[in-house]
């Protein structure tokens, strides 16, 4: 009798660790005794049939690979019940009996329509933003940081030998994780995050004339890309303290590179979680329409809409440690 069938495929904003994620649904799908197809560009792949099987060593190399190798891509067509179907019935042409879908929040909707057409889906969290209520943790988050602070550390050398400001956006379009913690890392003396209103006198300008006064000459302030003005707080700076001030959006760079050791172990981990989940489902015919997550150190699974439906927590405690060590 054929193997059955399972697909993996990568949706929405690349991230650095997608392909360790890939590489571990792959060969934890082989050595369950499925067969195992790549889907290329996203859920687009499900509708033009653009899709490969995968044998262990297609995946040979690319763990230290940035971006996907499926490639990704946004799909408007599969917005539409009637691609959703056409989707469906094309994964059952191949006997694919689940799927597992790597991306965002956007990307966990796409899944949940697909396993409501019938084909069982389980998401996982690939995003730099570490923006998804249901995990502590998002592939691409730690690489996505180490990039930013490696940038910001060389930031901060000219900034020290000029006697400058520097402002510098991060990424994190409705969350400050990258913000918060990079800012911490770098030793930011502000920190703008979306999650915590702000006022620019109060908690940028007496912050750089009470260090100013203790004698410190240069200043990082960190803005989250949800927040955004970066260009614009950074004029409103040199205008009240006289102090040289520049604006840098550190951009797309933070999504490319090698992922960190943390990425490569997660994205592992809840790849072959993921392929665990629908193994079960293969089993007693139920399981699909979940997330993996990670929480308290753990991998932890959700129904997608209670996942979708989670409020986010921003981590207040690390906010008030770096209040009070940017002194
Ligand atoms: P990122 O966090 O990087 O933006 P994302 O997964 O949230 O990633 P989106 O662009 O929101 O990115 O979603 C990716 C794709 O998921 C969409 O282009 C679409 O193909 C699919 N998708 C999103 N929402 C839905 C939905 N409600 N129904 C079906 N498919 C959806």
């Amino acid at each position: 009798m054929a193997n059955k069938s399972i697909a993996v495929l990568t949706s929405g904003g690349d991230a650095p660790g997608m392909n360790a994620a890939v590489r571990a649904v792959v060969r934890a799908g082989i050595y369950s005794g499925f067969d195992v197809y790549g889907v290329y560009k996203g859920y687009n792949g499900l509708l033009n049939g653009d899709v490969k099987k995968m044998d262990l060593r297609s995946v040979s190399d690319i763990l230290s690979r940035g971006g996907t190798i499926l490639y990704t891509a946004r799909s408007k067509k599969f917005m539409q019940l009637e691609y959703q179907q056409q989707a469906a019935e094309f994964c059952r042409s191949l006997g694919i009996v689940g799927l597992v879908v790597i991306g965002g929040d956007g990307s966990f909707r796409g899944a949940r329509a697909l396993s409501n057409a019938g084909i069982p889906c389980v998401a996982l969290p690939g995003t730099i933003d570490n923006d998804i209520a249901c995990t502590d943790y998002t592939i691409g988050f730690d690489t996505a940081m180490n990039t930013a602070v490696e940038m910001i550390d060389k930031i901060r050398d000219t900034a020290q030998s000029h006697d400058r400001c520097s402002v510098v956006e991060v990424m994190g379009r409705h969350c400050g994780d990258i913000a918060l913690e990079t800012g911490i890392a770098v030793g930011a003396t502000s920190i703008i995050v979306p999650e915590v209103e702000y006022d620019l006198e109060k908690d940028v300008i007496s912050r750089i004339y009470e260090q100013k006064d203790t004698g410190k000459k240069h200043f990082i302030v960190i803005v989250a890309e949800g927040v955004g003005g970066s260009q614009e707080i950074s004029h409103y700076i040199q205008h009240r303290t006289g102090i040289e001030t520049r604006a840098t959006i550190l951009g797309h760079v933070q999504r490319g590179g090698s992922p960190s050791l943390r990425d490569r172990l997660m994205a592992t981990t809840m790849g072959v979680a993921a392929v665990e989940l629908l193994q079960k489902g293969n089993a007693d015919g139920t399981v699909g329409n979940r997330v993996i997550g990670w929480r308290d150190g753990k991998i932890v699974d959700y129904d997608i809409t209670e996942a979708l439906e989670m409020p986010r927590k921003f981590n207040n405690h690390l906010y008030e440690v770096a209040m009070k060590v940017s002194i």
